[in-house]
Formats: C-alpha cells, structure tokens, sequence
C-alpha cells in the first residue's frame, strides 16, 4: 500500500505542485480512525500518514485524497514558522479554523485541477459513519462540482 501511496504522491507533486519538489515529504501508513492528515514539524519534517482504511478506494478517490493533503503541505509552506504554530494551535482547539482550513485545501485542490477526484473521494467519505463529526468540515459533493465549474475546472467527460 505504501508503494501505491507513494507513486501517487510523486505523480501529483510533478504534475501540480512545484512548491514542493525538491522538499522531502514523508508519506506513513497505518491504520487510524480518519482516511489521512498532514503534519509539519518545522523546518524540514513534512509527514503524511495516511490511513489502511482507505486501501479499498479507487486510485481516483485516492489520488483526491493525496492532493488534498499536498495542499494542506503547501499551505504550510506559505505560513511560515511563526504562523503555522498559531495555527496549529487554532486547529486543535477551535472548530472554526479547523473548517476554515479544510475548505481552502478543498478549493485549492480544485483550483490545482483534481475537481473529479476530490468529489469521487468526498461521495466516498460522506457515507462513512467515522467521518459524520468532521464532515461538515469539507466541501460537499455539489459544492466542489460548483466551485469546479465556477473556475473552469469541471472538465472530465460526464
Ligand atoms: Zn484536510
């Protein structure tokens, strides 16, 4: 499953995040209660780890899921030090910025061009019941769809 995770991540990072090339991003599987999380323990740690729940999703829903973490890690990025530790701290205790910076990463993994993916994941984690607390964290189904093709990124055929 790592070598799957892995081969994924490389692809998505060459493709669509320049930012993050050259920038060593360790990927971790184990099994844990949500699909994945993104982690920066500053300056140079980047983790992913990313859930043995998610080993029967298919390489689309996948491939959503891994875009969506690299922009959580790019974001980071952008923040900096200082920033990043405030918001860390806000991300544990406040709900708020926790649904705040799941609904940018959701429309910057749009706006990087993986609509499809992020909706074929999302019809996916909406049906599972371990996700009901935290979902209305995430952009819905119709809201990727009209954010997608509100910026001209619905462009799969059907
Ligand atoms: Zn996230």
């Amino acid at each position: 499953m790592y070598r799957r995770i892995r081969k994924i991540a490389d692809r998505i990072i060459a493709e669509s995040f320049p930012g993050l090339q050259g920038k060593r991003i360790i990927m971790l599987v184990f099994r844990f209660r949500f699909y994945a999380l993104s982690l920066w323990i500053p300056p140079g740690l980047r983790f992913i780890v990313v859930s043995t729940r998610t080993r029967n999703l298919s390489d689309e829903a996948i491939t959503g899921l891994i875009a969506h973490e690299l922009c959580h890690q790019e974001r980071y990025c952008e923040m900096g030090i200082r920033n990043y530790l405030k918001f860390l701290v806000g991300y544990v205790f406040s709900n708020k910025t926790r649904r705040n910076e799941e609904h940018e990463t959701d429309r910057r993994t749009i706006e990087k061009g993986y609509a499809r993916e992020l909706y074929e994941l999302t019809l996916v984690s909406r049906k599972d019941k371990k996700h009901k607390k935290i979902i209305d964290n995430y952009l819905s189904p119709e809201e990727i769809k009209n954010y997608a093709l509100q910026t001209g990124r619905w462009n799969h055929p059907g």
